[in-house]
């Protein structure tokens, strides 16, 4: 069972680093990482995805949108190298933007302009600013631009992986963003059952079902966890 953080196990806030999951989504999803393998698949670093999970049991925590494993990370060095080479020159291009900051998560950017007087206008220049870096491949997403390096794995490389290596025969992924449309997409693998699972409706999402609200994740892990029973 796979689940994307922000927007999905934990309600989006104001910035990162004051988002977390309410107490009862909390206990269900321990409560489930205890019966089935649980994983976590964002867009965040893997430390700092740890620090919201520490006392979790998880099967994995795949983090930078699909490109780093429990940590690990499959031609790091490539990586790294093509994103410190975005951030010179986005540093210089966007110090004059007010509202809008860029978080360095080691294989990927994210942009963000939530706190921007203009948000619609920054997503858009933002956007076209990033399609202009060497070797980039541009994720929008809530409130966030993501700049992850072209031809590096996605959430649903990851995602297809991890059932593969944990051999199960039915699994599920929740998100609610852009970035986990390529689960969404490629969720395909032999011999297993995969249910996509939105938050939030929408006609241009690939998902098999949605949830109303994020809220309704609580209801969800409470159905999943009677499933074990
Ligand atoms: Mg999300």
């Amino acid at each position: 069972m796979a689940f994307d953080f922000d927007g999905t196990l934990a309600p989006l806030g104001p910035r990162p680093q004051f988002v977390d999951m309410r107490p009862v989504t909390r206990k269900r999803l321990l409560a489930l990482a205890r019966k089935f393998p649980v994983a976590v698949i964002t867009g965040r670093a893997v430390s700092d995805i740890r620090q919201w999970t520490r006392e979790f049991p998880l099967y994995s925590v795949v983090g930078n949108h699909g490109i780093e494993i429990d940590g690990n990370a499959k031609g790091a060095r490539r990586y790294r190298t093509q994103v410190d080479g975005w951030l010179k020159p986005l540093a210089q291009r966007l110090q004059s933007w007010p509202g809008v900051w860029i978080e360095n998560k080691g294989y990927s950017l994210s942009l963000h302009f939530r706190a921007s007087p203009h948000p619609k206008k920054a997503r858009h220049q933002l956007k076209h600013v990033a399609r202009g870096l060497p070797g980039v491949r541009v994720v929008p997403g809530k409130d966030v631009v993501n700049l992850v390096p072209d031809r590096s794995p996605h959430k649903g490389t990851a995602f297809c992986y991890l059932v593969r290596q944990s051999k199960a025969t039915a699994a599920i992924f929740v998100g609610d963003d852009v970035t986990d449309e390529s689960v969404f997409r490629n969720a395909r693998v032999p011999g297993c059952q995969v249910v996509t699972i939105r938050i939030g409706r929408s006609i241009h999402s690939k998902a098999k079902y949605y949830l109303k609200t994020q809220k309704e994740i609580d209801q969800l892990l409470l159905v999943l966890l009677k499933e074990g029973d």
